[in-house]
């Protein structure tokens, strides 16, 4: 049966109003059918959700925080609880295997528990007696309306980095998730409500361009944290901070793993195959640069090829895959084609993923043939101004560049316009520490493939992967979902009287 996705505005679902609404496509990736239809917002259901959530911010803001972080905890533990539906919602659409969809939950869920500490974390400073008779403090007061949009990757996960923390500050929500994968975002809207959230305070429309403009130039809206690509993620800033609003817009990604000379190839090796095919390349902390510093390359590249023959592929609903289709045709054929312009650019093609066996069929039975599949693909020998090594593919393709030293590697590394992360393998401790010392990016992994950080550090590359200086969750997230107010405060009495036109001291 066709599903349909309509908005959610006010604790409630709202479709697109007019005779000849505009819908997406939403596929199953791992069948290639379409699945259902999600409604595009037009202004004016953009500005209902708005209008919603600036009516509901005066009573959520005027909410205690005790009751606030009785609602966290509500919706901790009915995500906690439901998390497995949620999982299978992300698979359908897209296409990520199971396990692979718990893990984001996780890690959003990560961040539901940080905000959980809202109390502790808006507590601000107090000076008693700053000047005679006078005491200064500091409180952190939300903004008001907050926009959040989010990308097809992590349909649970980034809007998770942050909206727990935009909520529990005081703010109201209006997310605008993928047109991919929407429906993530309305089963997170529902536990919401089960969690006895206020209606209102958190909302979600669907579309594209249409939407996020409206929301760009919202006067309603305050601030905007956005996740995509960096040519959306410069324009979004642009845009945003036009109108006068915060933004913060994370970028695309082209993360190198550096691979010393004494790391251990077999461990080295399974990191570059986790990072690199995970989520089929789908995601913004992949690896898709191996730079290895000879005389190890050949060894190393082995070590990938006998790996990448193990993989099994097929659909995300198959306990047994490892790894599933592509988003869409589209983005499947355009993550193909750098197999051509790879080899167009002289690339050598250690692994061609056009011709991985796929599993055949999806658990309920269904034929794949017509799914989104690309397997697993392995460049060696490439060098910058390929296309494959200066674009960011967002795909299953590894590139492997040879370098002579970790000199030549880091120079490598710090060149590229993208810093969103990295990783050193190495048993060296010095070299590790004079690399996160040196490099240009915004996370460091030390033997560690894809070092997102916890929930109660901040996420956010460098370069062209973050527009803005706040980064996602952690403290950065706290500041950014909130304004900072010094109030200076002194009790009259009689002695205070007199008139004196000098400016105010400390005395
Ligand atoms: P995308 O830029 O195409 O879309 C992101 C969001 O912007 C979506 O909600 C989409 O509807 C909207 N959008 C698309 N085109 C727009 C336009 N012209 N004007 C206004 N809004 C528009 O990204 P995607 O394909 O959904 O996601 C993949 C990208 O996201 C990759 O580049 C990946 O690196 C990046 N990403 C980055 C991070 C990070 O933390 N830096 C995390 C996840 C994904």
């Amino acid at each position: 049966m066709s599903k349909h996705i309509t908005h959610w505005i006010g604790g409630r679902p709202v479709a697109t109003a007019g005779a000849a609404p505009r819908r997406g496509d939403i596929f199953d990736p791992a069948t290639g059918q379409v699945t259902g239809h999600v409604d595009f917002a037009d202004v004016a259901a953009v500005d209902q959700a708005v209008a919603a959530a600036a009516s509901a911010f005066t009573e959520w803001r005027t909410a205690s925080i005790a009751k606030r972080t009785t609602v966290l905890f509500a919706f901790r533990e009915l995500l906690n609880a439901r998390k497995d539906e949620l999982a299978s919602i992300i698979v359908a659409e897209h296409g990520k295997v199971h396990s692979d969809a718990l893990g984001e939950i996780a890690r959003g869920l990560d961040v539901v528990e940080y905000a959980c500490g809202i109390p502790q974390l808006l507590k601000g400073g107090f000076t008693e007696q700053a000047s005679t008779g006078i005491d200064v403090y500091s409180i952190r007061q939300p903004l008001g309306p907050v926009a959040i949009i989010s990308p097809f990757n992590f349909p649970a996960m980034v809007p998770m980095w942050f909206f727990p923390i935009a909520v529990a500050a005081g703010n109201t929500v209006v997310l605008k998730p993928s047109e991919k994968d929407p429906s993530a975002a309305n089963f997170l809207a529902e536990l919401w409500k089960e969690a006895g959230l206020p209606d209102g305070v958190f909302n979600v429309v669907h579309g594209d361009k249409v939407a996020v403009d409206r929301l760009l130039e919202h006067p309603d809206i305050k601030s905007v944290s956005f996740v995509g690509s960096t040519p959306i993620a410069r324009y979004v800033y642009e845009t945003g901070t036009r109108y006068g609003k915060r933004v913060q817009a994370l970028g695309g990604a082209k993360n190198h793993m550096l691979v010393l000379p004494d790391a251990d190839l077999d461990l080295s090796a399974d990191a570059a195959v986790n990072a690199g095919f995970g989520a089929a390349g789908e995601r913004c902390m992949a690896v898709s640069v191996l730079v290895a510093v000879d005389p190890i390359g050949d060894e190393l590249v082995e070590k990938i090829k006998q790996r990448i023959a193990t993989l099994t592929v097929g659909p995300g609903c198959n306990g047994e895959s490892e790894m599933g289709p592509l988003v869409t045709g589209q983005h499947r054929d355009k993550v193909t084609s750098y197999v051509e312009s790879g080899l167009a650019d002289g690339a050598e093609l250690a692994v061609d993923g056009r011709k991985h066996e796929i599993t055949a069929e999806d658990r309920n039975g269904s034929p794949t043939a017509d799914g989104f599949w690309l397997g697993p693909t392995l460049f060696d020998h490439v060098k910058p101004g390929m296309s494959v090594y200066n674009d960011e593919i967002f795909g299953p393709v590894l590139s492997v560049v040879r370098v002579d030293s970790y000199e030549e590697g880091l120079a490598l590394i710090n060149a590229n316009p993208y810093g969103n992360g990295t990783a050193i393998f190495t048993n060296d401790g010095g070299a590790a520490r004079r690399f996160q010392y040196e490099v240009e990016v915004g996370m460091v992994g030390i033997n560690v493939p894809i070092p997102v950080p916890v929930a109660y550090y901040s996420f956010g590359g460098w370069k062209a992967s973050l527009f803005g200086d706040a980064h996602a969750y952690g403290q950065d997230g706290v500041q950014f979902f909130t304004r900072g107010k010094a109030v200076t405060q002194r009790w009259l009495d009689p002695s205070h009287g007199g008139i004196n036109l000098g400016f105010p001291t400390n005395n």
